[in-house]
């Protein structure tokens, strides 16, 4: 078989770990056989983001921009224990942090859905996306204790230094306080990428805060997505018969449980991280989560939700076998792929993402697969395979399909 030819290349991050051991397996055995692969190449390895004082990462997202699409390795974002376990010159900020301020991006998270590990939410048949507003809000907050009586107030004091203050409340003993902001900007970025992301891979689009409680701040989200989507959206979403739809968080978490699946979920920050968590817990395993960064001019970075998987990598390095599962990896990889082949109007690329894919979930439901899905599985005595032997099973499969 000829290998496919690529025109544009894909910006590649290799990482850390277990991870970075995937990354190299999932080349060698399911892309360099049959892929003519170009990819421009950073290593975000730890290492080298210490050797470069972390100008790797910005290079990485600069090509991002220049390019439109990236695939991520998971990295380690250093802690105490990693800059002595390192030696590192300074604790370097997360990489996903720094791409994701640089590119303006949103999350977007969804399950892979596979037969014999079914969500624990019986009415799930289809993947809920969750995109996660990654700016501001409690994460951003300042707070104070009020040790006793007094009055606590927002103060804006404009450039000329006229004020505009506003009662928080009046103690009448001990109490606390938080102040929270966010920017319009950001916001609009926010409701952007949401936009683009639904068209692009058309479903509905969901969005909800509490605006009937929080009315100026809440209502502002509700706001400029109303906005945007009137003069930006409206008839776009009509053209692709999908749904821009806004509704009140309480309303909005009732109607998922009932729900099918199979639309986007757009969250502020705090209802992203926990929303997230309650999805990817129901559907399985941290295993089975795509993950994609997309700003709001349409560049994508791809990559899998967990991280770089150290207790398995400590195992590797003893000699110990392991049973890491590759499949959010690959699913990165063929994010990426079929992305650039849609811009690149190269189809041959495209499909063949759609069958690794497939050859993924086909081997997953022959019952061959790694220890962690094995312990949820429906399935009747599943086959448990180390980290090596998955991907090559995966391998077997994608030849016949080829
Ligand atoms: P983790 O790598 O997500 O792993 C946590 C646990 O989840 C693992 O010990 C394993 O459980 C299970 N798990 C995760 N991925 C798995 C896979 N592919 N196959 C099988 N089991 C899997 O989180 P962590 O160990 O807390 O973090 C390790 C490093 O990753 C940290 O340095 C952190 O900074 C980094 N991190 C990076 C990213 C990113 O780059 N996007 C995200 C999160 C964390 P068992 O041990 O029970 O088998
Ligand atoms: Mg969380």
């Amino acid at each position: 078989m000829e290998k496919i030819k690529m025109t544009t290349p894909l910006v590649e991050m290799d990482g850390d770990e277990m991870t970075r051991i995937l990354w190299k397996l999932i080349k060698e055995e399911l892309l360099l056989p049959f892929i003519d692969l170009k990819t421009e190449y950073y290593d975000l390895g730890l290492e080298y983001r210490n050797e470069t004082d972390d100008q790797v990462t910005i290079d990485s997202a600069n090509a991002t921009r220049k390019y439109g699409v990236a695939v991520k390795c998971a990295t380690i974002t250093p802690n105490a224990a990693r800059v002595e376990e390192y030696n590192l010159k300074e604790m370097w900020k997360s990489p996903n942090g720094t791409i994701r301020a640089m590119l303006d991006g949103t999350v977007f998270r969804a399950p892979i859905q596979v037969k014999g590990i079914e969500p624990c939410v019986k009415n799930w048949k289809k993947p809920i996306t969750i995109a996660r507003h990654a700016y501001g809000d409690v994460y951003k907050a300042s707070e104070m204790k009020i040790p006793g009586p007094g009055r606590c107030e927002l103060v804006y004091t404009a450039e000329d230094g006229s004020e505009v203050r506003e009662l928080i409340h009046e103690f009448a003993g001990p109490g606390i306080i938080q102040g929270q902001h966010n920017l319009t900007g950001s916001i609009e970025s926010f409701a952007r990428s949401c936009f683009n992301y639904a068209l692009d891979i058309h479903q509905d689009l969901w969005f909800a805060t509490k605006d009937t409680i929080s009315k100026k701040y809440d209502h502002t989200f509700k706001d400029i997505f109303q906005e945007i989507y009137d003069k930006e959206y409206e008839k776009r979403f009509q053209e692709a018969g999908i749904e821009y739809f806004y509704t009140l968080i309480d309303d909005a978490v009732a109607r998922v449980m009932k729900a099918e699946g199979g639309f986007i979920w757009a969250c502020k920050n705090y209802d992203g991280d926990v929303m997230s968590d309650m999805v990817s817990s129901a559907c399985g395993s941290l295993a089975m989560m795509t993950s994609v960064l997309v700003s709001p001019d349409g560049t994508y970075e791809y990559e899998a939700a967990h991280g770089t998987v150290q207790r398995h990598y400590y195992k590797h390095l003893k000699g110990e076998e392991t049973s890491t599962n590759s499949v959010a990896t690959i699913f990165a990889w063929t994010g990426a792929l079929r992305k650039r082949g849609e811009l690149d109007g190269n189809k041959e690329l495209s499909a063949f993402a759609d069958k690794l894919e497939d050859a993924c979930l086909s081997t997953i439901e022959a019952g061959k697969m790694t220890k962690d899905l094995a312990l949820i599985t429906d399935l009747k005595q599943p086959e448990v395979l180390n980290s090596q032997e998955f991907i090559k099973a995966i391998r077997v499969k994608l030849e016949q399909m080829l």
